[in-house]
This record gives structure tokens, sequence and C-alpha cells, in this order.
């Protein structure tokens, strides 16, 4: 589907002025429409579509444009800056390493690389002993279904190939990573889709209320593929497109199921990881490990990197120089992503995303309550959450009443992103988890009366 996109007409807000947001001009400002207008000149339409705001400045939970405007940041780039923005620790890092020599060298071996990877590692589930550092999300998906499809190979000959993956699943727009994706009309363009990529039902419980582990067998046996077919199961922690968690006790008998039929179980935790749902990897709510982890965006705290994780058995099964990638481990980018990690584990973000999530989505339900017409789900777990909403009485998304609140929203200056989701209409929040509880609260605040708002235009 289309999208609703905002335009770039100033337009009179209310002026605001708290402790966490500051609105004193038009939204967007003036002065900012030539700016919007040149990227829409020179950049392809796709890149458009974000509330016209033109950032300047963001640190920690705050982001700021040219002109004295701030904001609340419930988006924290794309789940991207779980230790918040620009933590001068992390600038510390950068610029050291500035000083020292910007020493991008491809694959020659360096300290910072070292220390990421054996970090990285650390922090992965018990038996996993390998990192391997890229750089962004799609290309860690498409290195995890080359590996799954070469250890399929391995050990079952060319027949075990296939890839499983979910209906409504998001796992990049690169060609591997689109055919495992769930939204048919992202894929269109590929026309001869591999016949060996499978999609399933993903058990929400919401969209799809049958959340039995028969209901992925049945879809399996219905398209005739067997377990000597599939060489990986590859999933989200949970579906981006809606913050939907799948059914605990099917992720269990899922990962049973690959245990005995030597399928891999690729865990995207991309946006997932790094303490966002109150869990280092979000996997860990279903109690089960995977075997191979893609991560990126709050790896790094903003800067592009991204990884895999796995045990050597099948991260070794490429030889030297057989698979690199010209921007891996680059020694800055390390350094960066190193102290992210550190400042997760030193400040406890997880334990902070856990805690605080619980008020988050104590609040958001409440909201939900109140809304319950337009608003059929709250989603997500730790400060990340998914608002569904949906035309009165049914659960067909409403993309239009979504649209609408995440504009008076940035108004009002708490920084949401556009809609995403199966008809774009989940407004997805998720704020930085170094985030104030008096701004987090302040952020809710802002969110229900852009719901109230809304209702009465
Ligand atoms: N996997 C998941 C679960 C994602 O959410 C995303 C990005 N939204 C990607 C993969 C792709 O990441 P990137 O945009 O860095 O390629």
């Amino acid at each position: 589907m289309a999208y609703l996109t905002f335009d770039f007409v100033p337009r009179d807000v209310e002026k605001i002025k708290t402790k966490y947001r500051e609105i004193r001009t038009a939204i967007p400002n003036p002065q900012s429409v030539p700016v919007l207008q040149q990227l829409q000149k020179y950049e392809p339409r796709s890149m458009s579509g974000q509330p016209p705001i033109v950032w300047h400045r963001a640190e920690g939970f705050s982001v700021w444009d040219e002109y004295g405007n701030r904001w609340i940041d419930f988006s924290s780039g794309v789940l991207v800056a779980n230790c918040g923005h620009l933590r001068e620790e992390v600038k510390q890092e950068i610029t050291a390493q500035l000083e020292q020599g910007l020493i991008h060298n491809y694959c020659f071996p360096n300290v910072p690389r070292a220390k990421l990877a054996k970090k990285l590692v650390s922090v992965a589930p018990e038996g996993f002993d390998k990192c391997f550092l890229l750089t962004t999300g799609a290309e860690a998906v498409e290195n995890a279904l080359k590996l799954a499809r070469t250890y399929g190979r391995k050990i079952g000959g060319d027949r075990k190939i296939g890839i499983v993956s979910f209906d409504n699943a998001f796992h990049g727009r690169t060609l591997g990573a689109q055919m495992a994706g769930g939204f048919a009309s992202l894929k269109e363009w590929i026309v001869n889709l591999d016949k060996d990529f499978h999609h399933v039902p993903f058990p929400d419980g919401y969209i799809n209320e049958d959340t039995s582990f028969e209901s992925f067998e049945s879809a399996l046996k219905a398209k005739g593929v067997t377990p000597d077919m599939i060489a990986a199961v590859i999933t989200e922690a949970y579906q981006g497109g809606i913050a939907g968690f799948a059914d605990v006790e099917y992720m269990q008998k899922l990962r049973q199921w690959c245990t005995e039929n030597k399928v891999l179980l690729i865990d995207d935790e991309v946006q997932a990881g790094f303490g966002r749902t109150g869990k280092m990897f979000a996997i860990e709510h279903y109690g089960i490990e995977p075997d191979i982890i893609c991560c990126g965006k709050g790896i790094s705290g903003g800067l592009p990197l991204s990884a895999v994780l796995g045990k050597s058995e099948f991260m070794d099964l490429y030889g030297p120089g057989e698979m690199t990638s010209t921007h891996s481990g680059n020694p800055l980018i390390c350094r960066a992503a190193l102290k992210s990690i550190e400042l997760i584990i030193k400040e406890d973000l997880v334990g902070r995303s856990a805690g605080l999530g619980e008020i988050f989505h104590r609040e958001l339900n409440k909201i939900k309550n109140t809304y319950s017409d337009i608003i059929g789900a709250v989603k997500g777990k730790g400060l990340l959450a998914g608002i569904l909403f949906r035309k009165a009485g049914t659960k067909q998304p409403d993309g239009e009443i979504a649209f609408k609140v995440v504009e008076k929203c940035f108004q009002k200056g708490l920084m949401v992103y556009a809609p995403l989701g199966p008809g774009g209409g989940t407004v997805k929040i998720n704020p930085p988890l170094i985030i104030a509880e008096d701004a987090m609260l302040e952020g809710v605040l802002v969110f229900q009366e852009a719901v109230e708002e809304t209702l009465k235009s």
C-alpha cells in the first residue's frame, strides 16, 4: 500500500515550553522548507515520508532542530540510540580514534575489532563463540541466510536449502532479506521469487489468532515442504511491523522441531537486541536459544554496524578471505559500539528498559482502554510499544488515524516516526533506554493528547 506522507506546509501550532519540550515556531519551520525541498529534489521518493523536521542535534533522549525547537525522542533514530544519542563516553572513544588516525583497514587486524568481537561473544548465548562484523542489518541477514544454506547443503545436500520465514516479517531490503520478508507487496519487483523461500503465519495472537504449533507444520505440509528440504527458519524476535511477539509455547516447540530436524533457527535481533525489550536479546523472553543471531541498530548507538553471532560450527564454514566485507570492523565504529555496549551493561539499561517498560505499558494500556474503539492493541515489551490503530470495531488497520496521531505528536514536541506495519496502522514508540521517567511519562501524555485531538478533529 502507498503510505501517507506529511507535506511541507508550515502550520501554526501551539507554542510549548516544558522541561523537556520546546516548540517555538510553525512546524515545519519555514526556514527548513528549502532543505526539505532539496532532499525531495535530489533523493529518490522512497527517502521521504518521515516527519518534516530537519534534525540538527540529538543528545540523550532529546532532539533539536536548528531553530530552537526541542522534542522528546520516542524514535531512538529508528531504534538505534539505545544508550542515548551522543553519549559523552562514546564521543570520547570516537574522538580518540580519530586522533589516532581514521584507519580504514578492511580485514587487516585492529585492536578495537578484536575487543568488540570478544565483547559481543560474551553477551551472546552460551556456546556462541564467533562474531562476524558487517555494516547493515540487511547485510547481517543475508550473511545468516548464506551460512544456513551452506550448512544445510553440507549436512543434507542440495535439497536442504529451504528458508522458512513468517508472514508480515521484515528482514531488510536486499534481495535475500526481502525474499525472507513476509510482505508480498514489497517483493513484487523480484517476480521470479526463489521457490525455496516458504512463508508461514506468524503466531502473534492478534492479527493471527491461531498460535498453535500445528499451524506451522500444516502450513509447510500444504506447500509440500518437508524438513529435509529446510536449512533454516528465520524470524524476528518480535515482528517490527506491529511490535508483536510470537506465542511462547509455539516458539519453544519451534526450537525443538528445529533441533530434531537439523534446521537452524536464525533470530533476527536487528531491532530487538541490546536491551530494547527488557532483555539483552528479545529471544530470551521465550526461554530458548537460537543458532544464529543477527544484530544491528542499537549495537553501536548511532553508527553503521551490524553483526552475525553464532557457533563456529556454522560461522567457520568459509575459508580465509571467502566471507568478508570492505567495512567490516572499522575501528572507529568498533570503539563506539564497544563503549555503547559497555554503557548498556554498566548502567543496567536492560533492567531499566524492563522496569520503565512496565510503567510505559501500564500507561499505554490505560490509553488503549479509553480509546478501545480505535486502538485494537498495544504490543511490545520494555521500552518498545506498537499501538495498533483500527477501523472502529474491526481488526482492519487504520492508517489514516495513525498518520494523524503521529502528526499531532511531532507538532507537540514528541518525536515519533511515520506509522508502519500492515496497512500503516501501527504507531511505534521506543525512546532511548536512558530516558528519564518523568520525560517518558510526559511523552506518553503527549501521545494521549494526540489521540484525543485526532478523534475530535
Ligand atoms: N531486520 C530487522 C528486524 C529490521 O527491523 C531491519 C531494519 N528495520 C533490518 C533487518 C534491516 O536493517 P538495515 O536497515 O540496517 O539494513
